[in-house]
């Protein structure tokens, strides 16, 4: 039988790894100098946990959770986005007692049932982060120049970013009732999708793709008319320090985003190298979760990106991370090194040198093509007479010098 990876989740090769490793150490590098600290939380939760969190009426809660029931038929569900659970955790372990403001950050697989495409997966990696306890919009621009530092130090410059406030719990009803009843009255001629979303979630409708529905409306009231005074403060101290920090940005009086819980400020990461598919990342503020799952009012904000769409980039510009291949490949040219060869080879490896030799057998031709494929920098050959002499060459892969060197003096050789 031939069995494969389930649709829309994706092995990531041996080959692709070492681009991986070296993007998710960039990533917690940003995340350290920022003071962030990781926090690993288990890949299911509670079902309830993200009906509370996400909101019932979003995509991800109404058709793209994995949940099932498990064998003590607890609804369970696979986690679809990160804060939700970070937020779980921060109330469960008392975190906001120990310090006023806690910065969490976050790097693992997530789960969502959509329709896979480029840049859409089913399993698909974020990394994200929560600065929790604190209303300032100095808080909310150093999550949006957190995350921009990653993608510039990544040599990605190709992406804009957008901004909007989508108003707190006073003034995002009053607003949505305006906006509700402007859309009544052209009802019948929008999208079918548009058309269910007016009662419940009527901003996601000036947030559509479809264009008939983008015309018709072009001119209806924009959310950033409606802030009240807190909300509207708030937003324009983080367009005065955006510009301060000198991180260029967009008002988008349409975003929303596919999460209930924002309050306030709202952002959005996009690039142009990306296809149909084209949020890097997005986040935003949200005063109300820690309570809404049970903990004190305790104001916050934080983000979350794609892996996937970011390696997507890199792949594009044919960014090479550093190379993972052995400092040195040590060859038997006859059986009666074979043993010295093994044994150094795990002497090197103590040292702390990546070091590889033949675990097949093969002739020394084989073994001059093997470390040729795996880039070794080093290649020493060893038979009978280097064995008695004490003395083999050491041959530069790279700039093809060789030396001669004593076997007893190769580790230190090497290691310098
Ligand atoms: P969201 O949690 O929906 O705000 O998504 C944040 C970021 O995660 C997006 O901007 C994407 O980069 C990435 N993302 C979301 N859903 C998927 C998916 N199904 N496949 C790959 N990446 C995704």
């Amino acid at each position: 039988m031939n069995y494969r990876s389930i649709k829309g989740t994706k092995d990531i090769l041996p080959s692709e790894t070492p681009l991986w490793q070296f993007v998710e150490q960039t990533i917690r590098d940003v995340f350290h100098q920022f003071n962030y600290k990781e926090i690993r939380t288990p890949i299911f939760e509670s079902t309830a946990l993200f009906l509370r969190s996400i909101g019932e009426l979003t995509d991800i809660v109404g058709k793209e959770m994995y949940t099932f029931e498990d064998r003590s038929h607890d609804s369970i569900t696979l986690r679809p986005e990160g804060t939700a659970s970070a937020i779980r955790a921060y109330v469960q372990n008392n975190l906001g007692e120990a310090l006023p403001l806690s910065k969490i950050y976050y790097i693992g697989p997530m789960f969502r049932q959509e329709r896979p495409q480029a840049g859409r997966l089913r399993q698909f990696h974020q990394f994200g982060a929560e600065a929790v306890g604190s209303p300032t919009a100095e808080t909310d621009v150093e999550i949006i120049a957190m995350t921009i530092e990653i993608y510039k130090r990544l040599g990605i410059t190709n992406y804009s970013l957008q901004i909007n406030s989508v108003g707190d719990e006073e003034c995002r009803p009053r607003y949505k009732e305006i906006l509700k009843a402007e859309l009544l009255k052209i009802a019948d001629k929008l999208s079918f999708e548009s058309q269910k979303r007016i009662e419940q979630n009527p901003m996601r409708v000036l947030d559509s793709k479809d264009e008939n529905d983008k015309t018709l409306t072009a001119s209806m009231p924009l959310i950033t008319d409606h802030l009240n005074e807190e909300c509207a403060k708030h937003f324009e101290r983080v367009k005065s320090l955006l510009t301060a920090y000198g991180i260029p940005f967009t008002v988008n009086g349409r975003l929303v985003r596919g999460l209930d819980y924002y309050t306030k400020t709202a952002f959005e990461i996009t690039s142009s190298e990306l296809g149909s598919q084209d949020a890097l990342a997005g986040g935003g503020r949200y005063d109300l979760l820690v309570k809404e799952l049970g903990g004190k009012q305790t104001p916050s904000v934080g983000f979350a990106a794609g892996m996937e769409r970011l390696m997507m980039i890199l792949e594009k510009k044919g960014f090479q991370p550093p190379k993972q291949s052995p400092k040195i490949f040590v060859a038997a040219a006859d059986e009666t090194a074979r043993e010295w060869v093994l044994q150094t080879t795990m002497k090197l490896r103590s040292a702390g040198i990546a070091s590889e030799c033949d675990l097949l057998s093969r002739s020394l031709k084989s073994q001059m093509k093997e470390a040729d494929r795996q880039q070794a920098q080093f290649s020493l050959v060893v038979g009978s007479m280097e064995l008695e002499s004490g003395k083999a060459l050491l041959k530069n892969l790279t700039d093809h010098s060789q030396q001669e060197i004593l076997l007893s003096d190769i580790v230190t050789i090497i290691n310098t």
